[in-house]
């Protein structure tokens, strides 16, 4: 079965123009990287390829291998931040997979031995919480 077609009114399409705000931690040419507002953990960042696609079924090869060395660096970066025993990294493709928002993005997610992941897009965090979250990691990228 073919997935839906891309919707460039998603949210992640509406950060990437700089439409709404995000608590960004890094960026280059091709890839973008921003706190979830909705975080499973302290840190939870997003990495989202800039080229649309609506998750991995439908996207370009090269994005998604540019998109993975920068999920690398920031799974070594909230590692570090965040004084993590261990980094979960996962990726939701369409609904029946628990994707809420349908443009392409990987959690990073860093985790503590003994400590539970709150809930799938639970509950919002503060933004001061955000901000301070990702200036820790903007400092372990620097
Ligand atoms: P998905 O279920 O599509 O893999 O995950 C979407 C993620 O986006 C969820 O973890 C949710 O908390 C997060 N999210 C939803 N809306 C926004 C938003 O407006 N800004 C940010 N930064 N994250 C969002």
């Amino acid at each position: 079965m073919t997935s839906a077609a891309y919707d460039d009114n998603n949210i992640f399409a509406k950060i990437l123009r700089g439409e709404i705000p995000s608590h960004r931690v890094y960026e280059d040419d091709h890839t973008v990287a921003f706190m979830d507002v909705m975080p499973q953990a302290p840190g939870h960042v997003l990495v989202v390829p800039k080229a649309p696609s609506r998750n991995i079924l439908d996207a370009d090869p090269a994005a998604l291998s540019q998109a993975i060395a920068v999920v690398q660096k920031i799974a070594n970066a909230v590692q570090d931040a965040f004084d993590a025993d261990g980094v979960f990294v996962c990726q939701f493709n369409e609904p029946a997979a628990g994707q809420t928002v349908f443009h392409l993005h990987f959690h990073v997610i860093p985790r503590h031995d003994g400590v539970a992941l709150k809930p799938h897009s639970g509950t919002m965090e503060d933004g001061a919480v955000l901000a301070a979250n990702a200036e820790k990691i903007r400092a372990e990228l620097a």
